[in-house]
This record gives C-alpha cells, structure tokens and sequence, in this order.
C-alpha cells in the first residue's frame, strides 16, 4: 500500500496537470468542454477514490497470488514474452469486469459514478467507484495464473493499464484513422459515455479495442448520432459519495418493498435497470426519455461558490498528498482519521456545491473536527516536524470552512429551485 501511496504521490499533479492543460486548451480554442462544479465533483470523486484504495479498504474475495500458488500449469519466465501475455490477458479481464458491470444490477453500482458526469472531459476519467468493496477481479486473471505469470508482473501492469484509460476521456481529439482497429480511442470512449439509444452499452474494451470488435459490442461514433452524455437515470447531485451509493439504495428499497420472494432475490443478479413489476408502479423512477432534450444538473451557483468549491478542492488535494507523502509515519489508525477528513470534506463541500440546507452541520462539524485534532495534538498528522507553522494554516482552513458553510447556507442569495438547464 505504501507504494502505491507513492504511486499516487506522483501521479495525482500528473493528472491534476493534463485537466488544467485541456481547460486551458479549450477556453484557447473557444470550444470549453468543462464547467466549474461538474469538474469539482469529477476531481473530488478521483479524491476518495485514491484515499480507499490507498488504505486497501474492502474485502479482497480472491487474490491473484492464491490463485497462481493453486492454478499454475507452467511457469513463464520474466522476458518481454510475459509482459505481452500479461497485458493481453489484464485488457481481456478488464474487457468482462467492464461488461459485467454494465450489464448486471449489483455490478453497475460500482461502475455509475464514472458514467454520472452529464459532461466528457479528461476529468471524467477520474470518476472512480469508492462502493468497489468486494475484490472479486483475480477471478478474472485465472489465464494468467494457468499460464503462471508472475504476480510482480500483474503488480506493475494493472496500475499502468488502468492510466492508460485516461488520455481518451476528450472531445478534443477526432478519430485516429487505422488505431480505431488497434485500441481504445477517444471518439470510441465518446460513444461508450453516451446515453444515445444506438451507443448505450457499447464499446467496453479497455486498452484494446479487438475484443469489443470479436463479441459484438462495437459501435463507431457517428456524425448524425452526437453523443449526449451521462446516466439514464440522472444523479441530481455533485456528490461522489452520494453517486457511489444511490444504485445499490434503489436496489435495497425495491428488494425490501416488493411482495415477491422470487424477486427479492434476483433482483441484485437480473440486467441492469431491472425493478420488480409490483415497485415499478407503485414508485416509479424518472429515467430520461428523450436525449436530446433533458435537463442537465445545475443548481444555482454564484461566482463566489465556484470560487470556493474550488478552493476546498484544492486544499483537500493537497492535504491528501501530505497524507500520501507522509504515509509511513502516520500510522494505520492516523491515516483512517485522516481517509475521514478527506471523505467529510469531499461530503461536505460538495452538498454545499449542491445548497442542501443541511451542508451547513457537515461543514460546522467536520472544521470543529479539525480543531480539535490540531489543540489536541498541537498537531497535523506530523505536519509541524516539516512545516513548523503548518498547524496554523490547517487550523484557519477548518475556521474558514465553518464560516464557508454558515455563509453560502444563510447569507448568500437564497436557494432557489435548481435551475435545470439543457
Ligand atoms: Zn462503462
Ligand atoms: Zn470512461
């Protein structure tokens, strides 16, 4: 874990820089494909993302060493041959896990946070689940572990294969005339994010392209066909964590409310949107029909809470990466304290990003929160041995945040309706 936390450590500006490039980009070219909040949430959303997996929260069902210790048929040595194997047969698993999670109710709730964005831009590629908690994945990679590739191999590639998703997250690039047979490329990754009716479900390879092409699930973008991004049944909110959990709330209440035995149970295995009959008709669930013409999220927001999201963005992040950068030292019960200002923050601010009146206690509690750590440890998680002033400064943030949450729930302009705009 700890070097994936220096991973990350390096990662995190890397990515953090090519969003800025293409925001930068687009407002040169006149053609913006971002918007404040919907990147905030994006980028927020990566945020929890890399904090669970820094902690290797979750339940791991099946690991790949467990299955190459009792699979493995022959083993391979470490040339470039295994490399290329391991690549082909990672980009295979990911092609089905990718499958399977559109495709299965109890699957998709995992996956819904990175389709959530109404929006396409590289920030989206950071939309990552944190409600992945059961590691069933190295089921996946049994191939390879009949082929007995090494566990390092798999160890180095799958965070190379998984970054390697990222740069084709654009509107910004066209088609790549021969490369669309070879691999994954924007205009394909456009058409797999659209709700259109021609495009929904299609184009889930990963690195590759090939196998979508072999199992039938190829779709190319089309110039009469514009890709309208987003989720048939819309998120309504900037929050990640509340995003990463609403599919699997809807799936509880229908198994808990239907009549049918039958159905409480399969409900959690049948494709993806399914409802049992007798809830469908007595709670039924907008889902948008006409794609072209629904209302994106966009609740009211001034300059001055643009401003402010992004400001809590920017100190969340760079809190997070001191956590990261001074993994070690914190110890494991510091770094879930800390995981815990990390996710309250991410909570708190994007409902305030939302103006639900309760955003308020979430920002009063989490900044009295803080305090209380900094007097009682006169303290920042081992902040003061490299910055002797650090505290002071994390102790304003948290000042300021409570006065942040009082201030835009009752002083500025009164919420109004979310003004919903096409
Ligand atoms: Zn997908
Ligand atoms: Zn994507």
């Amino acid at each position: 874990m700890e070097t994936y936390a220096t991973a990350l450590l390096y990662a995190t500006p890397f990515f953090l820089g090519l969003v800025l490039f293409e925001i930068g980009y687009g407002h040169f070219v006149k053609n913006q494909k971002h918007n404040v909040m919907d990147t905030v949430s994006s980028l927020s959303s990566g945020l929890t993302n890399v904090v669970k997996d820094s902690l290797g929260l979750g339940i791991i069902l099946v690991s790949y060493p467990f299955l190459l210790e009792h699979l493995a048929l022959t083993e391979i040595k470490a040339t470039w041959l295994v490399w290329v194997i391991a690549f082909v047969v990672l980009d295979f698993a990911g092609y089905w896990n990718h499958r399977l999670s559109h495709h299965i109710n109890f699957f998709w709730n995992q996956h819904v946070i990175h389709h959530s964005s109404e929006e396409f831009n590289l920030a989206c590629a950071l939309r990552q689940p944190v409600s992945n908690l059961l590691g069933y994945f190295a089921l996946l990679l049994i191939p390879a572990a009949l082929l007995g590739v090494p566990h390092e191999v798999i160890a180095v590639l799958a965070p190379i294969h998984l970054f390697a998703q990222f740069w084709y997250h654009t509107q910004h690039i066209g088609k790549m005339g021969w490369l669309e047979y070879v691999i994954v490329t924007p205009s394909q990754h456009r058409v797999h994010h659209a709700i259109n009716a021609e495009y929904i479900d299609k184009n889930l390879g990963q690195i590759l392209c090939i196998w979508d092409r072999m199992f039938g699930t190829f779709q190319e973008e089309l110039d009469e066909v514009p890709p309208q991004y987003g989720v048939l049944k819309p998120a309504q909110t900037w929050n990640p964590i509340v995003i990463n959990f609403q599919h699997i709330w809807r799936l509880i209440q229908d198994a808990w409310r239907t009549n049918n035995y039958w159905d409480k149970f399969r409900i959690w295995f049948m494709p993806t949107g399914w409802r049992p009959s007798d809830v469908k008709e007595k709670y039924p669930v907008q889902i948008i029909e006409d794609v072209y013409n629904f209302r994106k999220y966009k609740p009211d927001a001034s300059n001055a809470l643009k401003g402010y999201s992004i400001f809590q963005l920017i100190v969340t992040t760079a809190m997070m990466l001191f956590m990261f950068y001074n993994y070690s030292d914190i110890g494991f019960d510091g770094l879930l304290l800390f995981g815990a200002f990390v996710f309250c923050g991410v909570y708190g601010f994007t409902t305030l990003m939302d103006r639900a009146k309760y955003a308020v206690w979430i920002e009063v509690l989490r900044g009295l929160a803080g305090l209380l750590v900094i007097f009682m440890t006169n303290d920042w998680f081992g902040l003061h041995a490299y910055w002797s002033t650090g505290n002071y400064f994390v102790a304003f943030y948290f000042v300021i945040t409570i006065f942040g949450g009082i201030y835009f729930t009752y002083f500025e302009k009164s919420y109004v309706a979310p003004k919903l705009v096409s």
